[in-house]
């Protein structure tokens, strides 16, 4: 009962089977034996975290510090374990290399509380304090648990799984039905702490999902918006009223005020308030209410004028924030509210949650409300449309006004639909693929990748599968910026959750992290990409594609889905 060996066993034998039914059913056998709390230590845990996303979970130690905890805990010289290192690449391999003094196994909530501890110290003397600590819980573990001690420390756990994996074992070990992952994965959305949710399913069951709500603080999955491919079939998704609004393009926020304490959450749901210190103190000054959770888009904006994507990214930065604030000034354009004082918002149409946004927003220099149209004449949301794109804008999203109009977080339905300048043009669809492998270049690319091998997301099966291989497009800062992304994800071999072809084998593996925008002409079928393939069907394949930015407010679990494709084709 809840000892990290046990976990570490589960680890190991995952990192051997690719047999999605098998992971699952090893992960729930394995909760069903744990205390209710000790479930949701053990859910961070198998996603080798400490915590939800929206919270700080960076240890805040590197290789060095690593190494300094191993050499005390096993009394081997620095140097030592430095040349080990060298040869064995993994910090964790060299910590059960040197541990070799068998011991009992250590208990899992002592390792996640040490973490936290590790996590949580800093000022003066914070380096020695976490080291201490590392190499206090390395000195009581197992050689197979010292190793994974360390991958868990540096965020370098690469089971391959995410939460969804995880939503399913908890359906099966606490619900006994697999089918109940549908309903847990709703609440999750909504309550994005999985190892709360994975508690309460513990202790109460499926009918405890019911319970959760908003809470001020705790990011709610976003809404998301359907395409069309011709503007027509907008009227007929929407017969009689629509609302258009302008589609900004920036970056997606979701603010949370509870008096003064604002905080803003990206699509991914990382707090992101140190990034934008100007619209956390404008917002404050612009909000009506005292509790209140909004959502919009950050743009750059200079003079009243909405600057281009690439301007903002600058802003995606931890130093010289302050610097950057009179560089790149920006504004938020809300267009939702989901929260107000006390009250979950989530069921109310889009026209009552409109004019609750309108009377609780001020709007000023930088805080703006997202501009509109709404009309039964389908020719004035055309015009909309025109206008928006003279104005420089991306696009539009038109949006239900029927009562049925709620929020739905997570969802991609068909409430909130976009309709882009790039559609309009006839021109070609970009997609946001997942880099999972490199190919080495050639001359001028010599030493990095020539193109990279790009995936889409299987969600049926949980998985990436290949689509494309991407090799221009790219300037010569994109190549500097990819390669130093890359070097963190790199790994030996093709994880569980990537289906690749013996033809499209790459020079280096590449684990799912890093999202980009690819511009396609064409979709045809491949013997060589999985995307979609399966005993009697080939591939999908991307033709012609070309490198557009790097989407860092997407995570692979937000890239273009095969089910999109297939819609497409
Ligand atoms: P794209 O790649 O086309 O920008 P996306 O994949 O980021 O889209 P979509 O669901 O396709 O996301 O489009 C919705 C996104 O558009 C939202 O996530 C939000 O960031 C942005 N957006 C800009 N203006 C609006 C608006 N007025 N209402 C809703 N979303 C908006």
């Amino acid at each position: 009962m809840g000892s990290f060996g046990k976990l570490v066993n589960i680890y190991s034998e995952i990192e051997n089977i690719s047999s999605h039914k098998k992971i699952v059913d090893l992960l729930s056998s394995f909760f069903k034996e744990l205390e209710p709390k000790q479930v949701r230590v053990a859910s961070y845990l198998a996603l080798g975290t400490i915590g939800p996303k929206f919270e700080d979970i960076d240890l805040g130690i590197g290789d060095k510090l690593i190494i300094k905890a191993i050499s005390s805990a096993y009394g081997i010289s620095r140097e030592k374990v430095e040349e080990e290192f060298s040869i064995h690449g993994d910090l964790g391999d060299v910590a059960s290399k040197f541990n070799e003094r068998q011991r009992s196994s250590v208990d899992m909530e002592d390792v996640f509380a040490q973490m936290v501890k590790i996590r949580d110290v800093s000022g003066e003397g914070s380096q020695g304090e976490k080291i201490s600590l590392l190499s206090g819980i390395l000195e009581k573990s197992t050689p197979e648990e010292s190793k994974y001690i360390i991958r868990i420390a540096l965020g370098k756990l690469r089971l391959g799984f995410g939460e969804k994996f995880l939503i399913e074992a908890l359906a099966v070990a606490f619900t006994d039905k697999r089918d109940n992952a549908g309903k847990i994965e709703d609440t999750y959305n909504i309550c994005t702490d999985i190892g709360q949710l994975a508690r309460s399913l513990a202790e109460h069951g499926i009918s405890s999902m019911g319970r959760f709500s908003i809470k001020l603080g705790r990011p709610v999955q976003m809404m998301l918006a359907k395409r069309v491919d011709t503007i027509e079939e907008l009227d007929q998704k929407f017969p009689g009223k629509m609302a258009a609004e302008e589609k900004y393009d920036g970056e997606r926020v979701q603010i949370h005020v509870n008096g003064n304490d604002i905080v803003a959450f990206s699509r991914r749901l990382e707090n992101i308030s140190s990034q934008f210190p100007d619209i956390i103190s404008a917002v404050s000054k612009s909000i009506k209410s005292d509790k209140a959770v909004l959502d919009g888009e950050i743009v750059a904006y200079d003079k009243g004028k909405i600057q281009p994507f690439q301007k903002l990214m600058q802003r995606r930065r931890k130093h010289n924030v302050e610097e950057y604030i009179e560089k790149i000034p920006v504004a938020v354009f809300f267009f939702d509210i989901i929260y107000l004082n006390g009250k979950s918002l989530l069921k109310k149409s889009y026209p009552e949650r409109r004019k609750i946004l309108d009377d609780n927003i001020r709007e000023s220099d930088s805080v703006k409300l997202s501009r509109r149209t709404v009309s039964s004449d389908f020719s004035r949301i055309r015009d909309f449309f025109e206008k928006s794109i003279e104005k420089g804008l991306e696009g539009i999203i038109v949006k239900s006004v029927e009562k049925k109009s709620v929020y739905q977080p997570g969802k991609r339905g068909w409430l909130w639909v976009k309709w882009k300048k790039e559609y309009a043009e006839g021109m070609r669809e970009t997609f946001d693929l997942v880099i999972v492998g490199t190919y080495f270049g050639k001359g001028k690319r010599k030493g990095s990748f020539g193109a990279l091998l790009c995936a889409v997301l299987n969600e049926d099966k949980d998985r990436y599968e290949t689509f494309t291989k991407v090799g221009t497009g790219f300037s010569d800062d994109d190549f500097d910026e990819i390669n130093d992304l890359l070097e963190k994800y790199f790994i030996d071999n093709a994880p569980g959750n990537v289906n690749i072809s013996k033809m499209m084998e790459p020079d280096r593996y590449v684990e799912p992290a890093i999202v980009i925008e690819v511009l396609g002409s064409r979709i045809t079928t491949s013997p060589g990409h999985t995307a979609g393939k399966d005993n009697s069907k080939k591939g999908f394949a991307l033709r012609f594609p070309r490198f557009l930015r790097i989407r860092y407010d997407k995570g692979p679990v937000d890239a273009t889905t095969v089910e999109e494709i297939g819609e497409l084709k």
